[in-house]
């Protein structure tokens, strides 16, 4: 399991930062203070299905055998919630903002294109009428 780092200069981003940044959408370095957009990687819901299943599991057990120490069975069926909580940092992952960007400019740039062409298209059809 490895924090993320920065996809710019590979700094690690520190296990507290992860915990804090991971509700937001952008990162920004701490050493090279360059922007990166903040994902969360898809293996953390099997994760968080897996603590699930076991939480389930220990409350399950403890009906099955219904045990009278129940205020430490039902600290034990939130453990796996509590350990898939603290795991959220491992599954936070970094890309370039770069890319991104350059993506919505591309888009933007299209966009605009075909506006002039549309534009472009109505001169020579008002062109047309006028004749
Ligand atoms: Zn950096």
């Amino acid at each position: 399991m490895k924090l993320a780092t920065c996809p710019y200069c590979g700094k690690k981003v520190p296990y507290f930062r992860a915990f804090v940044i991971k509700s937001k959408c952008d990162y920004v370095c701490s050493s090279c203070k360059r922007e990166s957009k903040i994902s969360v990687s898809q293996k953390l819901k099997k994760v968080f299905l897996a603590a699930l299943l076991i939480s389930l599991l220990i409350i399950i057990i403890n009906m099955i055998f219904q045990s009278t120490d129940n205020i430490t069975l039902v600290a034990l069926s939130f453990l796996p919630m509590v350990l898939f909580y603290l795991l959220i940092p491992f599954y936070i992952k970094l890309k370039p903002y770069l890319k991104y960007r350059d993506v919505v400019c591309e888009r933007l740039k299209t966009l605009e294109q075909t506006k002039k062409q549309e534009r472009a298209q109505r001169r020579a059809a008002n062109k047309r009428k006028s004749r």
